[in-house]
């Protein structure tokens, strides 16, 4: 039998409507780097939004399911994006700026987006691929840039501001399908070429009420978030949405991400809530030691997309009185994932090994472990397995292309529909994950498994120790063996491995302590500041030694 419930779609832009009408008051602030910051209002906003969509209607000639490509930082334009091209049925692509060129030319191509909305500061990147761009018609410049550098390409060229110019603040929202495609994004391409996940506007709208949850952010309207990651890594891990439904105010960074332009912001605009990966929060650290500035508005951050260490945990709540929360996702997963909030009435050090695992599972996101033998791993906190989801914001499959059916490589889906995600780890009773590796991270020695993100969560730990990375490098008897690279701080240079071996040896098992050490000025980053272990890889693959 049938419910006698409404099915009312969950549409993106109902958020948007929520948001601009209930919250118009709520505000963006983007950063601009000098004097007052550009404020907005979600009421404005919502305008600006449905101006955009005439404009990509009327002038442009978008319809339905057509793939309008941004190449923005976050900011204000950005987020009228995130609204108006759902909205209006068409599909958003958010373009990672910092991948290799060559994969932004293959992903644009692939998904064959027939607009890109561009950062007038991003115009040198974009230029030289336009000749590459096949599908591309229309380039939107935002904000002011060197036009210039656009001279006699392909593709027509129009000011942002100029399009809204004039157009009605309205629009008449078409009532889709909530199954429809609303935005996309392919995964950073650590392996392989990049490869694209749909998100509907079910997914979308689940997602950002997950991320409303006290359980996971729990946020108010009394909130600022500062979302330090990127609108182009997982939306923001889907802050822009979530906050238009409820109303929390955001700061956006535009492109000002280096820690003195982040710390200042964070004094003089007081955002009580931010999310990033480690590295950015590393540089955070750094910099406060430096330069002391007041960072005591934030309640919580949020620290996830890689391994947070420990350490910068304890750092960041005994010198700067901030609490941190640890999460884990990925592009497949929307990306929420877990949330490391510890379980009701536990002491502060109790509450420890909850908060340092990757966290606890929502509803919605249901795991399973699968084990090397073919069973299914018992939730004993013990018994370790490849880590495999399903739920209402899991992707089922990837983009395949213009005319190609849904991709489901075997290696990334089992038969009967799960994620595989390359992610090893246990599961607790009551539903916490602690990861400890990337399968291909795993060190294989003798027979026996050795955790890189351990041993680097160890270093880490070690006063002098900046960053420090960990890999497999070949070895004539064990098969593999760790290679340590650690990343001194800056007047530590007196530090040798003999006292990080020393140090290592009181925290993990003996067999563990790597032999191969290498200093190195900084880590090799991917595209979203996670430790690019592909290129360590590489760099010593040889077993580079002491
Ligand atoms: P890519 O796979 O292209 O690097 P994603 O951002 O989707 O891009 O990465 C997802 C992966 O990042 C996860 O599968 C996991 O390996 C890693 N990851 C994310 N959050 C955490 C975390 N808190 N702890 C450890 N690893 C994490």
């Amino acid at each position: 039998m049938l419910s006698t419930m409404q099915d009312v779609p969950l549409l993106v832009s109902r958020i948007l409507r929520h948001g601009s009408t209930v919250h118009a008051e709520s505000t963006i602030t983007t950063w601009t780097g000098e004097g007052e910051p550009h404020r907005q209002s979600f009421g404005e906003t919502g305008e600006r939004a449905a101006r955009f969509a005439h404009a990509l209607r009327d002038e442009l000639g978008i319809v339905r399911d057509d793939r309008i490509g941004t190449l923005m930082w976050n900011n204000a334009e950005h987020v009228e994006a995130y609204f108006a091209v759902p909205s209006m049925g068409a599909i958003l692509h958010t373009l990672n700026l910092r991948l290799p060129t060559d994969q932004l030319v293959f992903i644009i191509n692939h998904a064959a987006d027939r607009v890109i909305v561009v950062n007038g500061s991003l115009l040198q990147l974009l230029a030289p691929l336009l000749p590459s761009l096949d599908s591309v018609e229309h380039i939107i410049v935002v904000g002011p840039g060197d036009t210039s550098v656009l001279e006699g390409c392909r593709q027509s060229v129009h000011d942002y501001e100029q399009l809204l110019e004039g157009r009605p603040s309205t629009y008449d929202w078409p009532e889709l399908d909530e199954r429809d495609a609303a935005a996309m994004c392919y995964t950073s391409g650590t392996t392989g070429d990049p490869k694209g996940v749909l998100f509907s506007h079910r997914s979308m709208y689940l997602h950002s009420m997950q991320v409303n949850m006290t359980q996971s952010m729990g946020l108010t309207d009394a909130d600022t978030a500062l979302p330090v990651v990127p609108m182009f890594h997982v939306n923001a891990w889907g802050l822009p949405h979530a906050t238009f439904m409820t109303g929390v105010n955001m700061l956006m960074p535009d492109r000002f991400l280096q820690p003195g332009p982040i710390a200042e912001m964070i004094e003089s605009e007081r955002p009580t809530y931010a999310a990033a990966v480690p590295t950015i929060w590393q540089g955070l650290l750094s910099e406060l030691a430096e330069k002391p500035r007041d960072i005591s508005s934030l309640k919580l951050v949020t620290i996830g997309g890689s391994a947070c260490p420990p350490a910068m945990m304890r750092a960041f709540e005994e010198d700067h009185g901030v609490r941190v929360c640890h999460a884990w996702g990925m592009t497949e997963t929307s990306p929420l994932g877990t949330f490391a909030h510890p379980p009701a009435g536990l002491s502060a050090e109790d509450e420890w090994p909850y908060r340092i695992s990757q966290g606890r599972f929502p509803a919605s996101v249901e795991p399973r472990l699968a084990a090397p033998d073919g069973t299914f791993a018992p939730w004993d906190g013990k018994s370790p397995g490849e880590l495999e989801v399903r739920g209402p914001w899991i992707t089922s499959a990837y983009y395949g292309g213009a005319t190609g059916e849904p991709l489901r490589p075997e290696d990334k889906f089992s038969p009967d529909g799960w994620l595989r995600t390359g992610d090893v780890g246990v599961i607790t009773p009551n539903g916490y994950l602690t990861l400890t590796d990337r399968a291909k991270d795993v060190i294989k020695s003798g027979g026996e498994w050795i955790s890189s993100v351990e041993l680097e969560n160890a270093l880490m730990a070690h006063e002098a120790v900046a960053e420090a990375a960990v890999v497999a490098v070949p070895d004539e008897k064990w098969g593999e063996r760790p290679l340590a690279t650690v990343v001194l701080k800056e007047g530590a240079e007196n530090v040798g491995y003999e006292e990080l071996r020393a140090f290592l040896a009181e925290r993990i098992a003996r067999w563990q302590v790597p032999e191969r050490w290498a200093l190195i000025p900084a880590v090799p980053k991917t595209s979203v500041g996670k430790f690019d272990k592909k290129v360590l890889r590489g760099q010593f693959a040889a077993g580079e030694l002491d």
